[in-house]
């Protein structure tokens, strides 16, 4: 067992990460951005026997049209992500449960819930010898359950966070905080903290506008409820669907407005910051990594909008409490910029793997 990154090491992303054991050879999501236009290269990879999808963010499937450079092989999501996709080869992919155990090209593949988007997973391959890949995962989804892995020899683990300790619960608070002051719009992606922030907003008192996508969004979850969340999540997401507003680009600023495009760069949330930006009726709010080469960045860099995260990615105590649970003997901290992944690793109590080195 053994595996490299393509890309996703020492940078924020895309994800795309080459696993070869028993003479097969897999590829861990195929991503592109999430900065305007970084895609990975596959010129040197060669045939690849599986694709496995962790989870549909655009940073994990957008350069999945460059599995022919690969020889095509066949892709594998689970029936969440297979629902939401925007991409016909994504759509038309072959099953990856999301929870339970499988054989790909040979392999047993198992998978659990991630926490962190609907139909998200952890994937291991080859047991407990073998390598877990946790794709993006939270401890503190508040509709997306996460399942702990068991034990595992290796680990590509979401680090894009670093060393961020701060719980989710301070950022809602602060943003709680800005609702109470004024509308607020908060772009977003739908298949994701989207529909967490309407019930938590919602839940809060506060009147809560619903983008198009993020309505269609909310039905497919709900009709894959037992996969995509907890029975628990499942109501309160149900009872706040009953009274969100429908908000399109001329809605007037009221409450709060989630809208699907979470650096603002198309479709609801691209129109409503163009025209708030102007008039000033609401605070825009952007509550993801702020991707270069986007609306959002140039909205932040202008004053017009702030920035307040809103957790989607482990904290340094999750990324401790993976360690302790999983006990691998090296791990591979993905999705962070060279800068950070030093102190990162200061902090972690397992070896890790430095941008370029393999995993074995
Ligand atoms: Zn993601």
């Amino acid at each position: 067992m053994r595996a490299r990154a393509i890309c996703g090491h020492g940078a924020r992303g895309p994800a795309c990460f080459l696993v070869e054991t028993d003479g097969r050879r897999f590829l861990l999501d195929l991503g592109e951005g999430p900065d305007a236009g970084a895609r990975p290269d596959l010129s040197a990879v060669g045939r690849i026997d599986a694709i496995l999808v962790s989870h549909g963010h655009p940073d994990h499937v957008d350069a999945l049209d460059l599995a022919a450079v690969v020889g095509d092989p066949p892709i594998h999501a689970t029936a969440i992500v297979r629902a939401l996709a925007r991409d016909a080869r994504l759509a038309a992919a072959r099953d990856l449960p999301a929870a339970g155990r499988t054989e790909i090209a040979g392999i047993v593949v198992e998978t659990g819930p991630a926490g962190h988007a609907p139909g998200a997973v952890w994937i291991r391959l080859g047991g407990s010898e073998g390598l877990l890949y946790t794709g993006d995962f939270s401890r503190e989804g508040i509709l997306h359950p996460f399942a702990m892995p068991p034990p595992t020899r290796l680990c590509i683990a979401d680090a894009a966070y670093g060393t961020h300790d701060r719980p989710l619960a301070e950022g809602i608070e602060a943003l709680i905080g800005l609702a109470r002051r004024g509308p607020l719009l908060l772009p977003a992606p739908p298949a994701g903290r989207g529909l967490e922030m309407a019930v938590v907003f919602a839940e809060a008192g506060f009147e809560v506008g619903l983008c198009p996508v993020h309505l269609r969004t909310a039905a497919v979850v709900l009709a894959h409820a037992d996969a995509a969340t907890t029975p628990e999540g499942r109501d309160r997401l149900a009872a706040v669907l009953a009274r969100v507003r429908p908000l399109d680009a001329g809605s007037p600023a009221r409450g709060v407005m989630i809208a699907a495009g979470p650096n603002a760069e198309a479709g609801t949330s691209a129109r409503l910051a163009a025209r708030f930006a102007r008039s000033g009726e609401a605070a825009i709010v952007f509550t993801g990594h702020v991707a270069e080469g986007f609306a959002g960045q140039r909205l932040i860099a202008s004053g017009r909008a702030s920035a307040q995260r809103w957790n989607v990615h482990p904290r340094l105590c999750d990324l401790i409490a993976l360690c302790a649970a999983i006990a691998p003997e090296a791990i591979l901290p993905a999705f962070l910029p060279e800068d950070g992944l030093r102190e990162l690793a200061a902090a972690l109590p397992v070896r890790t793997i430095a941008p370029g080195a393999e995993l074995a």
